[in-house]
């Protein structure tokens, strides 16, 4: 048996030597933070990379969403999906906001727009989607309740970094969205993130809440936070914009060959690329339907896990029954059947650029057998 475990990911990294100059550069200078060069730098990189007016870059994706919130005076009750990362939900959580859990689409695992109305009280304020393994949600009638309901749109976007719909960044969807660059995703600063907005106001905004409220040197302006990017990170960061479009390709031939090798696998069902889409492979999740495959989802989880190969049950549980928030009404099963189904049966196998074949075909042949 192969003793190195294969991870559920492994972060995309240039070449060190590539970094060296960068650092060279930071320490002649000596300026470590606090809107430097190399920060300014890479927010004009990645705005243009995306395609958006604006970013601003923070030291996480989760100081990002508790910022955005505030930058948009959200409060009382924010509607959102439980099949997330639970830093959606504590963002809301930290914000002295309500969540109120949406079902989700089957085919998408996004928030079920049809399923949004029925949740709006008086005290709703906003919406907060997540385009939840990199597949955007279904803007156009999620933005039409929005206006309807005078509603903000805040999406989580931590998830499709790259990612295109009709040649459009989906991350210029709604009032602001959320990026992440943690180890794990597809893009990463080691820690980051960034909050996208197309608002030149907003992002002034954003700016001062991220730097403690300071508009000028003796102006403060709102009960701000401490979100800002170092300059270590964002060299990091205009380099790996180099590569990722090249990380992006090779994560498509890895989902290319599991889906050609589990097509054939009863009770095993797989995502595919949407119409228009440019997807980022960011996850590569799968659905078991126990009958019909003759193995539960822990099962194969665990079969997995005893021959080193380390899956994830991304989202479960979901983040409506962790003990925060499972006493709130919207968070009953009876009122989550989709999400509360495919937590059951979902499970992410190993997906990153540098997957080799024979892992994969490592993978594939313990799921068939
Ligand atoms: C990773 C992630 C976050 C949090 O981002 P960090 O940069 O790790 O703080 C938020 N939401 C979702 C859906 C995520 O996957």
């Amino acid at each position: 048996m192969d003793k190195k475990p294969i991870y559920v990911t492994s972060p995309s990294l240039p070449k060190l030597d590539d970094f060296i100059p960068y650092l060279k550069e930071i320490w002649e200078n000596k300026w470590l933070t606090n809107n430097g060069a190399f920060h300014r730098q890479f927010e004009e990189a990645l705005a243009e990379y995306l395609g958006v007016k604006y970013v601003s870059l923070f030291t996480n994706g989760m100081i990002a969403l508790q910022v955005g919130l505030q930058a948009l005076r959200i409060t009382g009750e924010v509607i959102t999906t439980p099949f997330t990362f639970v830093a959606t939900t504590h963002s809301i959580h930290w914000n002295n906001c309500k969540p109120v859990f949406c079902d989700i689409e089957p085919e998408t695992f996004t928030m079920d727009p049809d399923k949004v109305e029925a949740l709006i009280t008086p005290q709703t304020t906003a919406l907060m989607p997540v385009h939840v393994y990199g597949n955007p949600c279904n803007h156009e009638k999620l933005q039409k309740i929005a206006d309807t309901y005078g509603l903000k749109l805040f999406y989580d976007a931590a998830h499709v970094f790259g990612v295109k719909k009709e040649g459009v960044s989906v991350c210029n969807w709604g009032n602001l969205s959320m990026l992440s660059f943690h180890a794990t995703k597809v893009f990463n600063t080691f820690e980051g993130g960034a909050l996208v907005t197309n608002d030149e106001n907003m992002k002034k905004r954003i700016d001062f809440l991220k730097n403690f409220g300071f508009a000028d040197e003796v102006t403060v302006v709102a009960p701000g936070s401490n979100g800002k990017m170092d300059e270590f990170r964002s060299a990091f960061g205009l380099l790996q914009l180099k590569i990722v479009d090249g990380e992006i390709a090779k994560r498509q031939k890895v989902a290319q060959r599991y889906r050609e090798m589990l097509k054939d696998v009863p009770g095993i069902t797989m995502l595919y690329d949407l119409p228009g889409v440019r997807h980022n492979y960011a996850y590569f999740p799968i659905r078991i339907n126990a009958e019909k495959y003759g193995m539960t989802r822990d099962e194969l989880y665990n079969k997995l896990k005893s021959e080193n190969i380390m899956s994830r049950r991304y989202f479960y549980p979901l983040c409506s029954d962790f003990p925060t928030y499972r006493g709130l009404p919207s968070a009953a099963a009876s009122n989550l059947p989709v999400a509360t189904r495919v937590a059951r049966e979902i499970l992410c196998l190993p997906m990153y650029a540098e997957l080799t074949d024979e892992a994969i075909q490592k993978i594939v042949t313990l799921i068939y057998g």
